[in-house]
């Protein structure tokens, strides 16, 4: 019997690069699997064909994996500790959302359903956890992405953050400090295509200036508040 956070490892690894695979493209190519998990191909093709066995994956040899709906339910969930137990980390023991990413990839794997669901009505049944991720619901189902990033929204409009993609901690004191966290409210000024640079506009701070790859991992939408 393999380990149960092998397995949620697994999943969790599956669940984030199908979301990232190119429309039409079916399956995650394997290469991917491993590289994601820092195994070798031949030890990732050994646990997804297990993983197949128990119905949690579709697998097709040379060509990748896909989650079945038992799958990806299971992975949903093992999202939702991860998240709940984050904002519990921030909320209630105060600690800083760049310190508790690492904490949460550990308690994703051992906190009972029970305990998930104390903190989950003791943080009022929160949406999001404190990087702006949806929180799964008990049946697994998730929210989906905000669809803009600063590279590709509107310039000139009003917009809120809604989520980070890069939770490096880091980067995440480099979004705090320059008010770039989910909620806050901004507008790209312009990009510089050829500087691959990204101005941006902040209430009551002075203009700013941030680069193609961060502008890419702070997710947005039209700030449709007054
Ligand atoms: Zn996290």
């Amino acid at each position: 019997m393999l380990p149960s956070s092998t397995v949620e490892n697994y999943l969790k690894a599956i669940h984030h690069g199908q979301s990232s695979l190119p429309k039409g493209q079916r399956l995650l190519p394997m290469g991917h699997v491993a590289a994601a998990l820092s195994v070798t191909p031949g030890t990732a093709t050994t646990m997804v064909k297990a993983l197949a066995e128990s119905g949690l994956v579709e697998y097709e040899p040379y060509t990748g994996v896909r989650l079945t709906k038992a799958g990806d339910k299971l992975a949903a969930l093992v999202l939702r500790r991860h998240r709940l137990v984050e904002l519990f980390l921030v909320q209630v023991m105060g600690m800083s959302w760049d310190e508790v990413h690492d904490d949460a990839e550990q308690l994703e794997h051992v906190v009972s359903d029970r305990l998930i669901d104390r903190i989950d009505e003791m943080l009022g049944r929160p949406t999001h956890d404190p990087h702006g991720d949806p929180i799964p619901s008990a049946d697994g189902a998730i929210a989906p992405l905000p669809l803009d990033n600063l590279l590709t929204c509107p310039t000139g409009t009003s917009l809120k953050v809604t989520r980070i993609t890069d939770q490096d901690p880091a980067f995440l004191r480099f979004v705090e400090s320059n008010n770039l966290k989910p909620g806050q409210r901004i507008e790209v000024e312009a990009r510089d295509t050829a500087a691959d640079a990204v101005r941006l506009r902040r209430a009551n701070r002075k203009p700013l200036t941030i680069g193609a790859r961060a502008a890419s991992k702070l997710l947005v939408e039209i700030d449709r508040g007054k």
